[in-house]
C-alpha cells in the first residue's frame, strides 16, 4: 500500500495486539533473558516463544508473497515491530534478522533455489534458522576491498562444489540452536570470479563448523552472534547465487531494509524511555513541592525527546515503505532511517535518564535495558561510521545523483 499519513483500521488492529502480546508475553520473557548469565542459554531462553511466532505464522509473514509468503508492506511491517522493539527487540531481531540470509536468494536466486532455500521458512512449526554469513573478525567495513584485503572468506572450486574456509562473526544464529549450524548460511567468501554469496544447507554445515566463541552482548541479549571458522565447507555450485564477483551487490542491498528497520526498533526504544521518564516526572517530587515536571529544564528535555521520537517514527515508517514498497529513493530513505534512527536514539534515550536521574543508574532499571539496546543501534546492520554513512556519501558523489529524489 502507498505511504499514508493515516493507520487502516487493520494496521489500528495489528498495532493493537501486537503491543497486547509485547507487553504480557515479551515483557517478562525480557527481563528473564537480561538476568541469565551465559549468552545460549539467554537465547535458548527466547526459543519457545521463537516456535509460537512459526505456529503463528510470523517467520511467513517476513517472506514476500512473489517468494511464497505472506509479507504486507512497509508500514504494516513497522507499525509491529515498534511494538515489540519497545519490549524486547531481541525477539524481532532473532525471527527477521536471520532472513536477511534469503535477501539475495529473492534478489538473484533462480527458482530452483527460492523453493529449496525459502521453503524450509515457509512453515508452521519448529524453528528454522537462517545466518547471514558477512561480517568476519577481520573486519567488515571494507569488505568490497580488492585481495588481500576485503573479504577473506574463500571458496574454491572443486569439481562440482565449492570448499569454503574461513572466519565468520557476529552474525545472528551462525552456530544454529546447537552448535552444528543454522538450516541455511548465506556465505559472502571470496570466488576466483570475485566477492559471491554462496548458500550452505545444515547438511554442508556439520562436522564443518566449530564455534570458537558466543559473543557477550551488553543489550540486545537475548540475540545469539557468535564467532565461527567454517573449514572444508563442500557445497555444491549449484548453490551459487547470481554469479560470481556478484557478492558485493547482493551483500549492500540485503541489508537494505534491515538498515530502514533501525529506525523503526529506535524508535521503540525512545517511545519506551520516554514513558518510563514521563512516569517518573509527573509523579516523583524528589524531595521538591511537585512533580518534577513543573520545572522547566525537566519540560525541555521531555518536550525536546518527544519531538525527535515523531521525528524518527515518520521518518522510519516512510523509509519501510519507500525500500519495501521499490521506491526509486528507497536506498537512501534507508540509510537515513538507519543513521539518524540509531544516532537520535542514543541521544534521546541519554537526555531521559538525565530526567530520572540516580534512580536510573540500576540495572533493573528499564532505562538501562533500554540504553544498552540502543548502544548496538549506530554499530549494528553496517557501523554508522565505517558503512551506513559512506554509502550516503558515494550516493552524494554520484554526478547523477538527485537529492529530489525522496521526495517522489
Ligand atoms: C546483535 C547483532 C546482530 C548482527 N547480525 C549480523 C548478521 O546477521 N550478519 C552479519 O554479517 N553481521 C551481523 N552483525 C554485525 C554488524 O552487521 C556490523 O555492523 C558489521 O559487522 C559491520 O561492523 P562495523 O561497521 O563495526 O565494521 P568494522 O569493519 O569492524 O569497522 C570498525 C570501525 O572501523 C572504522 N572504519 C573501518 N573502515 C573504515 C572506512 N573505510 N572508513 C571510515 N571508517 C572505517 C569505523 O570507525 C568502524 O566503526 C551483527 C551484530 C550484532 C551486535
Amino acid at each position: 500500500m502507498a505511504f499514508s499519513f493515516t493507520l487502516t483500521p487493520e494496521q489500528q488492529e495489528l498495532q493493537a495486539s501486537t503491543r497486547t502480546f509485547a507487553q504480557s508475553a515479551l515483557r517478562p520473557l525480557a527481563a528473564n533473558v537480561r538476568a541469565e548469565p551465559d549468552p545460549l542459554a539467554r537465547a535458548l531462553l527466547t526459543r519457545p516463544a521463537f516456535e509460537q511466532g512459526v505456529s503463528a505464522g510470523l517467520l511467513s509473514s517476513l517472506i514476500p508473497p512473489a517468494a511464497g509468503g505472506t509479507a504486507g508492506g512497509g508500514i504494516d511491517a513497522a507499525v509491529a515491530l515498534e511494538e515489540v522493539a519497545a519490549e524486547f527487540p531481541d525477539y524481532f531481531i532473532n525471527m527477521a534478522g536471520p532472513l536477511i540470509a534469503l535477501m539475495p536468494v529473492y534478489a538473484s536466486g533462480t527458482p530452483d533455489q527460492v523453493r529449496r532455500f525459502v521453503g524450509p521458512f515457509l512453515v508452521t512449526e519448529g524453528a528454522p534458522l537462517a545466518a547471514m554469513a558477512f561480517s568476519e573478525p577481520e573486519g567488515s567495513a571494507n569488505f568490497d576491498a580488492p585481495a588481500p584485503g576485503g573479504v577473506q572468506t574463500t571458496a574454491v572450486p572443486d569439481g562440482d562444489h565449492y570448499v569454503i574456509n574461513g572466519r565468520k562473526a557476529w552474525a545472528s544464529f551462525l552456530s544454529g540452536w546447537d552448535g552444528d549450524g543454522p538450516d541455511i548460511m548465506s556465505i559472502v567468501c571470496r570466488a576466483p570470479g570475485g566477492v559471491s554469496v554462496i548458500v550452505a544447507e545444515r547438511e554442508h554445515l556439520a562436522g564443518h563448523i566449530e564455534v570458537e566463541e558466543h559473543y557477550d552482548l551488553p543489550g540486545l541479549r537475548g540475540c545469539l552472534t557468535s564467532r565461527v571458522r567454517l573449514h572444508d565447507v563442500r557445497v555444491p555450485k549449484a548453490n551459487l547465487i547470481g554469479a560470481e564477483g556478484e557478492g558485493i551487490s547482493l551483500t549492500r542491498n540485503a541489508f537494505l531494509p534491515s538498515g530502514a528497520s533501525i529506525g523503526v526498533f529506535a524508535t521503540g526504544a525512545m517511545r519506551k524511555a520516554f514513558d518510563v521518564a514521563l512516569e517518573f516526572a509527573t509523579t516523583d517530587n524528589r524531595g521538591g513541592s511537585a512533580p518534577i515536571i513543573a520545572h522547566q529544564s525537566v519540560g525541555d528535555i521531555l518536550a525536546n525527546a518527544k519531538g525527535r521520537i515523531e521525528a524518527t517514527r515518520l521518518l522510519s515508517w516512510r523509509a519501510m515503505d519507500a525500500i519495501l514498497g521499490g521506491h526509486p529513493a528507497g536506498a537512501e530513505w534507508a540509510l537515513h532511517s538507519k543513521v539518524f534512527g540509531s544516532d537520535t536514539a542514543l541521544t534521546v534515550v541519554n537526555e531521559l535518564i538525565q530526567v530520572v536521574g540516580v534512580t536510573a543508574y540500576d540495572l533493573k532499571h528499564p532505562l538501562m535495558a533500554t540504553l544498552n539496546d540502543v548502544l548496538a543501534y549506530p554499530i549494528i546492520e553496517g557501523g554508522n561510521v565505517g558503512i551506513r554513512r559512506r554509502q550516503l556519501q558515494a550516493m552524494m558523489s554520484d554526478p547523477g545523483y538527485d537529492a529530489y529524489a525522496m521526495m517522489q
